[in-house]
């Protein structure tokens, strides 16, 4: 979600022209005005919702419960923007966060918030987004004891049981990838790389992310390095000139190994053998580095072309015991210790007995795919990016999975047309990226009429918005399990079962 956009649909009710002109019709306040706020929500980028005289302020910083002083920043007709002045009473779970530059870098957003916390929020948030979006019945946390069957055990007009979220034991340096921009120092003209300043395009210079996995610290403290030496010129987005523009780092956090890739804004990268060998010399770890071309004028961070610097084309990294190929390019899933709680549950989830036929859509490099193939009697993976489907493919041979094959195209294209070529699924498991499914592939899984769907999502308002297409298709939302991919940021991963009702 997008700063500025949507506030989690709380405004939906407003006038159109009295908030384009954002003339505070009705506040009680003024710009500037100081005021006493008692904090009774979160957003759902993680700022504070107060009220103060019936009147709603959002505060970034501040925690429900709390209560706070607090300057009007911006006023519209029926909410305001304020600064937080003073902690008047503070919330039992405010914790004092840890990184020396929480406060500027946009990257955690909860950093204030008591880990438990956090969870507890964010199955709030799933629950939140199912009733009011889904229009959904929700009927609890649930109690199902692991193996209990969860289609006979919730009754279908007692609602979804949303679980507790499934939290980290240790929610730190979790991240196996950093993809940073790369600017230059407003004091010293040197290179700079990090996360963008909250909501802005201000690159806030980072040394020590303690949600990275410090090999990926040590990368993007290598480049910068190297890249003063060997005097690189940083990409600037306001002249579109400039040659480095990301730096993307990525460890294979069970095999230690290391890819990076640079980003550049042309095909030619100056000095490309001493960066290789620079890089070589400072990171023995390394075993892929790439260099990717992005010429466009866009905040994507990848463009088409991609080319070995040095080393393989990929790194290798094993989830539960299947060993995955990794390419630049492809989407693999941030956070491994998560990804198995994840994937085991979407395994769960599929029911599975071993002769089944199963389609996974938006497969990436077949993990989900591979998880399920050891349980089905056969498997179905489809995915846009076509580098992704060789690394699916090559997954499957590499660990010697004979029953899944891979097709590259998108979803809602290749699903239909497989349906025309005789091809049934049992089960479809869907994993889309922040927009959800695409309507034709909502429509292609109702025409299909598999058992069972499994949902996951990586946004709770999509997976809310295509769950009721589902029901309203036939389907019902048996449960859905809050997996904690993202601590400390405002992100929730969600697995959701649904069955046919018939
Ligand atoms: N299931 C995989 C990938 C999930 S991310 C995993 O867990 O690793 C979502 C994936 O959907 C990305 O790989 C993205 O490239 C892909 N994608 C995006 N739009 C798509 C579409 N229309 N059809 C198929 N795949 C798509």
């Amino acid at each position: 979600m997008h700063k500025g956009k949507s506030r989690g649909g709380s405004h939906k009710g407003r006038p159109r022209n009295a908030a384009a002109a954002g003339e505070p019709v009705n506040a009680p306040f003024q710009k500037n005005e100081e005021v006493t706020v008692d904090i009774i929500g979160l957003t759902h980028d993680g700022e504070g919702v107060g009220r103060a005289d019936g009147f709603t302020l959002f505060i970034q910083g501040a925690l429900p419960g709390e209560r706070v002083r607090a300057k009007v920043m911006k006023v519209k007709k029926q909410y305001g923007y304020a600064r937080l002045e003073e902690m008047l009473e503070a919330s039992p779970a405010r914790v004092e966060p840890l990184c020396a530059i929480h406060k500027e870098c946009g990257g955690c957003q909860l950093q204030h918030f008591d880990y438990p916390a956090q969870l507890e929020w964010k199955r709030q948030h799933v629950v939140d987004n199912l009733v009011r979006i889904g229009k959904l019945k929700v009927a609890g946390e649930g109690s199902r004891l692991d193996g209990e069957d969860a289609s006979a055990s919730a009754s279908a007009s007692a609602g979804i049981i949303v679980h507790r979220t499934i939290g980290m034991d240790e929610p730190w340096r979790y991240r196996n990838k950093a993809a940073v921009p790369v600017g230059v120092s407003s004091t010293d003209g040197g290179l700079l790389a990090g996360f963008y300043a909250r909501g802005s395009h201000r690159i806030i210079d980072m040394d020590d992310c303690l949600i990275q996995h410090e090999q990926n610290d040590e990368v993007i403290r290598v480049v910068k390095r190297i890249g003063r030496e060997l005097g690189v010129s940083p990409y600037d987005e306001e002249t579109g000139r400039g040659v480095l523009r990301h730096v993307m780092a990525r460890t294979g956090v069970v095999t230690g190994e290391i890819m990076v890739v640079l980003v550049t804004n042309s095909k030619k990268l100056p000095q490309a053998d001493q960066w290789a060998e620079r890089i070589r010399q400072d990171l023995p770890g390394v075993k892929s580095i790439v260099q990717n071309v992005n010429e466009k004028n866009t905040n994507v961070i990848f463009g088409d072309e991609t080319r070995v610097l040095w080393g393989s084309d990929v790194i290798y990294d094993d989830l539960d015991g299947i060993r995955f190929a990794i390419s630049a390019r492809s989407f693999y899933q941030v956070n491994p210790t998560q990804t198995v709680e994840l994937y085991r549950k979407a395994v769960e989830y599929a029911g599975l007995t071993g002769s089944e036929t199963v389609i996974d859509a938006y497969c990436g490099i077949g993990t989900i795919s591979l998880f399920l193939a050891r349980h089905a009697g056969r498997v179905y993976g489809v995915e846009i990016v076509p580098e992704a489907i060789e690394d699916a493919s090559r997954n499957a041979e590499l660990n010697g999975i004979n029953n899944a094959s891979f097709e590259a195209g998108p979803a809602e294209v290749v699903i239909p047309r497989w349906r025309e070529e005789g091809i049934t699924a049992d089960v479809i498991v869907v994993d889309p990226p922040r927009k959800g499914c695409d309507p034709a592939l909502l429509e292609t899984i109702l025409a299909m009429q598999p058992e069972r769907v499994v949902y996951v999502s990586c946004n709770p308002s999509t997976l809310a918005r295509d769950l009721r297409v589902l029901e309203d298709g036939g389907y019902r939302t048996v449960e859905v399990t809050p997996v904690d991919m993202f601590p400390h940021t405002v992100h929730v991963e969600c697995c959701s079962l649904l069955v046919r009702q018939d």
